[in-house]
C-alpha cells in the first residue's frame, strides 16, 4: 500500500474484480410467456427483471418491472399479452461478458440507468447471437461494495 491513496487502493481492487466471479444466476422466460406469468415469476423468484430467451438459449429479450406495470395499468389482459410485446429487444440490450471488470459493468448501469445486464457469451462465430450465463445487478454491486467495506486494519 506504500504511497498509495485510498481511492486508489480501491480503484485498484475494483478493477480486479470480474463479472465472472461476482455474477447472479440468470432467471429466463420464454417469449410466449404470458405478462401474467412473468410478473409471478418475478415474484416467486425475487428478481427486478428477466431474461428473454429462445430454444438453445439465445437472449432475445430483457423485461423489467416497469415494462410489465406498463401492460398490467392498461386496458389489456396480462393474460393474453406475451412479454415478446413488452420486453426491450436485441439488438438494444446492454449485456456484459464474464471477463469484464466489476467497475465497468457498474459504469454500464449507470449510463445506461439500467438496474440489471445479462452476462453473455457468444452462442457462434457471427457474435450476434447471445447465451445468457449470468445476471450482474445493483445488489452485486452492492454486495461487491459490502466486502470491499470489510478489508480495514484492526
Ligand atoms: P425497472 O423497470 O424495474 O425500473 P430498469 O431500470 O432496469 O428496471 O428498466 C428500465 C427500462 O430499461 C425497461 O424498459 C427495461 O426493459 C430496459 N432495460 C433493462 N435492462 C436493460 C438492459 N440490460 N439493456 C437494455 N435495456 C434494459
Amino acid at each position: 500500500y506504500a504511497g498509495k491513496k485510498t481511492g486508489q487502493i480501491f480503484g485498484d481492487q475494483l478493477r480486479k474484480m470480474l463479472v465472472r466471479e461476482y455474477k447472479a444466476v440468470p432467471i429466463n422466460i420464454a417469449e410466449n410467456t404470458s405478462v401474467y406469468d412473468a410478473i409471478v415469476t418475478m415474484f416467486m423468484e425475487d428478481v427486478g427483471s428477466l431474461f428473454v430467451v429462445r430454444e438453445g438459449g439465445q437472449l432475445v429479450g430483457v423485461v423489467s418491472r416497469k415494462d410489465l406495470l406498463k401492460v398490467a395499468i392498461g386496458n389489456q389482459d396480462t393474460r393474453e399479452v406475451p412479454v415478446s410485446l413488452a420486453m426491450t429487444r436485441m439488438p438494444n440490450i446492454v449485456t456484459v461478458t464474464g471477463d469484464d471488470t466489476v467497475y465497468d459493468a457498474a459504469k454500464k448501469l449507470i449510463e445506461y440507468q439500467i438496474d440489471s445486464c445479462p452476462v453473455v457469451r457468444p452462442l457462434d462465430e457471427t457474435g450476434r447471437n447471445l447465451e445468457v450465463i449470468g445476471r450482474f445487478t445493483k445488489t452485486t454491486i452492492a454486495k461487491v461494495f459490502v466486502e470491499l467495506g470489510e478489508n480495514r486494519e484492526v
